[in-house]
């Protein structure tokens, strides 16, 4: 038995999606390309799951695709843009606290002859969409910006952003990593000013190794990976179709929830500060209006792998910073303004509707008891 605190890394994937997954194992194992039966009842098994996916953020069926996970459409995305429309407009503008699979990319990009412009928050933490207008102009051919920074919680003015560049420049095109925003706060992509959205499976109670990228339809993308014209010729290789309909019954069953679970996990998120706002030496990193599924908080100078261990030896689990980094430092912490101590004793906590109030006061007690018995 363990409290498992670290949600913003993976979720335990629910029942419903491993019933549909074992279903595509047993039954339903045709391959979506094949002209029989077979084939036929698993190209409408994952029809059925792409209109769920679709729908869940606004759109239909035929402007999603879907891939391995968030890294690979966010690399999708940003590659397949820069070689569709790239040729006369080479520069790239994004937010300096995207997650490694968009940043890593565009330094890939920086490599092969593109600018890429890194808008910073300003001295208060926050991110003004005037910096982003600014940093903009006709030889831009993408904007990125995250929803929800997977560190902090911070909440990006994406909407406000992609809408005030395409005022200035309609033909910028946009691209937002929705992962640690997916079914966690509504948003549809219209309204969000996307003109593509990176989503991912594992996040949201589906397994690990799928995922889904909005393309809003007119938009080119030239493909990555060539093959057998899978997913409109845009990702060729048969599809994970068991993957592929357990994220379709977990975005079913969760998409139902999203208001009421933001307001349980709000309620959570203030029990915890509270309980921790008492030990001496903790200060918290999240904003109070990021979304609540993250809570960043620094533990008075202990360096965060010696607590995030001293806590495991309690049975919870945390993260420090990012997980997808393996304990790496990432600079995010340090745009954000959390530097030096603060940085090095980041813990990140990050929890579901499922967490408990008495999971969070035995993840403070043990937070409190670390602090005490931790030496430097
Ligand atoms: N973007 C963000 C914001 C993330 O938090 C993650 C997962 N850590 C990813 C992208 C990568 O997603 P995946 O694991 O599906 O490749």
């Amino acid at each position: 038995m363990f409290i498992y605190l670290d949600n913003a890394s993976t979720t335990k994937p629910c029942p419903e999606a491993v019933q549909s997954a074992v279903e595509a194992m047993t039954g339903n194992f045709g391959n979506p390309s094949s002209l029989h039966r077979a084939g036929l009842d698993a190209q409408l098994a994952m029809d059925k799951a792409r209109k769920i996916i679709a729908g869940s953020v606004g759109t239909e069926s035929g402007n999603i695709i879907f891939t391995s996970g968030a890294t690979e459409s966010n690399n999708l995305a940003l590659r397949g843009i820069s070689s569709a429309y790239g040729r006369k407009r080479r520069k790239i503008v994004a937010s300096s606290v995207e997650h490694a699979s968009v940043d890593e990319t565009l330094s890939a990009l920086e490599k092969s002859g593109f600018e890429i412009v890194r808008v910073s928050p300003r001295e208060d933490g926050r991110f003004y969409s005037a910096d982003f207008v600014n940093a903009c102009d006709e030889n831009t051919v993408m904007l990125t910006m995250m929803y929800v920074n997977n560190e902090t919680g911070y909440i990006m003015p994406v909407k406000e952003t992609f809408t005030s560049v395409k005022r200035k420049y309609p033909e910028i095109i946009t691209h937002s990593d929705c992962v640690q925003a997916y079914m966690k706060i509504p948003f549809r992509v219209t309204a969000l000013g996307a003109d593509l959205i990176s989503l991912s499976g594992h996040k949201v109670h589906a397994p690990k190794g799928i995922g889904a990228l909005y393309i809003k339809k007119g938009i080119r993308i030239l493909p990555e990976v060539t093959g057998g014209k899978q997913e409109k010729g845009i990702r060729s290789g048969t599809e994970s179709v068991p993957l592929i309909c357990a994220f379709g019954a977990s975005v079913g069953k969760y998409n139902q929830s999203i208001k009421e679970r933001f307001e349980k996990v709000s309620a959570l998120k203030s029990h915890l500060l509270e309980n921790i706002s008492g030990i001496d030496g903790v200060s918290v990193n999240s904003p109070d209006d990021g979304s609540p599924y993250v809570i960043n908080i620094s533990a008075s100078g202990k360096r965060s792998e010696i607590m995030l261990h001293y806590l495991e030896s309690r049975n919870i689990y945390v993260s420090s910073g990012s997980a997808c980094s393996k304990g790496q430092q990432s600079g995010v912490l340090g745009e954000f303004g959390i530097k030096g101590k603060n940085a090095d004793s980041a813990l990140r906590i990050s929890i579901t509707a499922e967490t408990t109030e008495s999971e969070l006061d035995e993840f403070a007690n043990a937070l409190r008891d670390g602090i005490k018995n931790i030496r430097g």
